[in-house]
């Protein structure tokens, strides 16, 4: 099957993930997706096939004979759609050879726009895949899981010599649970790609390190007309954190490597008030130094209010995949190989978030992530080509074909 065929079938399954529901999947709609690429795995002949009460997705291509002794690859995409925008009754427009110009999107007459998504000048002459402006497209991540069982398929039929590949497809990972239950005794591979990036010649390995601080204030509230010396009033020590932070490091000042505080909530009266930050560095030392200063912040407002006036909590969220993987560099450079081949040039940026993959390398399972072809992600100006598909296809039949010897 063509991989914009396998495409266009799962789009038309709504997988929208909620993040209300406590519950893994969090939406009971992710099962009919995942009972449908447990059947698809069945067909293409997987062996280990496996699909949980939780709606994880596994299956296995073994060796082909004389390849056992290679390491084990596996490939992983997530099932279900953000929670961002509509997932629901997705009409797509196919655009064959597209003109490089703006395009109607014409469910709700926006348009998508190459001032805002100056790539697609690039994608002239293609078959471009649009949303109508009223939902998501959802190649955010089913672009990766078609691009990922057609690789397979042609591997199987091509007769691809190959060492064990592994595949794996979760619920919920735009709500951040896709590795809470993903089961490493079930998916032996010794490392692993995430089909989940955009530009399809992208290799990522950088991620946040990551936590969130919280500052409880506790005030002393008295009549305002005679509260000299007596009065703190908790809302004024928040805004006094905020001026204590610098002013330049948030999110709305910074950009590739560089960290920040980003204040995300702020409630408060005279009596009591709490301020919410993610706190973000790809820089191990530079991400200690910043929980150091809210500490510091911490420890020099006690000193002058009284102590317990404010307590810090901090709660680590991920850690830079990058610690693990900087000792395994042959995945990244077997990737980058694979995009070169095609002519692309590898991009390898510092994600400015997580990934599963960085969940699961601390688990053990080394995972970068590679791009899909897909841009525009959790809103209605999501696109891809179908040629950007058939290059990421490419991409993973060369890493399958070129498996790293066990050491
Ligand atoms: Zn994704």
């Amino acid at each position: 099957m063509k991989v914009e065929e396998r495409f266009l079938n799962y789009i038309s399954h709504c997988t929208t993930s909620n993040e209300a529901s406590g519950t893994i999947p969090s939406n009971d709609s992710e099962f009919i997706l995942a009972q449908i690429l447990r059947l698809e795995m069945q067909s293409l002949g997987l062996t280990d096939i496996h699909m949980t009460e939780h709606c994880y997705v596994y299956g296995k291509l073994p060796a082909t004979p004389g390849m056992e002794h290679y390491k084990a690859i596996g490939f992983i995409s997530h099932i279900d759609t953000a929670p961002d925008f509509s997932g629901e009754n997705i009409k797509p427009q196919m655009i064959s050879d597209y003109d490089g110009k703006d395009v109607l999107l014409a469910g709700s007459g926006d348009y998508l726009k190459v001032k805002d998504f100056p790539s697609l000048t690039t994608l002239k002459g293609r078959t471009l895949i649009t949303t109508d402006g009223t939902t998501l497209l959802g190649a955010d991540d089913k672009a990766g899981i078609a691009e990922i069982l057609t690789a397979i398929e042609e591997i199987i039929t091509e007769q691809i010599p190959h060492g064990d590949l592994w595949i794996g497809f979760t619920p919920d990972e735009e709500i951040g649970c896709g590795a809470d239950l993903f089961d490493l005794n079930i998916f032996q591979a010794d490392y692993a790609y995430t089909m989940d990036g955009d530009y399809e010649g992208e290799v990522a390995y950088e991620n946040f390190n990551a936590a969130n601080a919280t500052f409880d204030i506790k005030g002393v509230n008295v009549h305002p007309g005679e509260a000299k010396d007596i009065m703190i009033n908790a809302a004024l020590v928040g805004c006094e954190i905020v001026s204590m932070l610098p002013a330049d490091e948030t999110p709305a000042h910074t950009s590739g490597r560089e960290g920040f505080y980003h204040l995300t909530d702020m409630s408060g009266d005279v009596a009591s008030a709490t301020l919410s930050f993610i706190i973000r560095d790809h820089d191990k030392t530079q991400f200690e130094n910043r929980l150091q200063k809210l500490r510091d912040i911490t420890m020099s407002l006690n000193q002058k209010y009284g102590t317990d006036t404010i307590t810090l909590e901090i709660e680590h969220s991920y850690e830079n995949m990058l610690s693990v993987i900087e000792n395994q560099m042959e995945i990244v450079n077997l990737a980058k190989q694979a995009i070169s081949v095609e002519g692309l040039t590898p991009l390898s940026r510092p994600i400015r978030g997580g990934t599963d993959g960085a969940r699961l390398s601390f688990m053990g399972l080394p995972c970068p992530n590679l791009g899909t072809g897909g841009y525009g992600f959790h809103g209605p100006y999501e696109h891809i080509s179908v040629e950007a598909m058939q290059t990421a296809v490419r991409i993973l039949k060369y890493i399958a074909s070129h498996p790293i010897e066990k050491a």
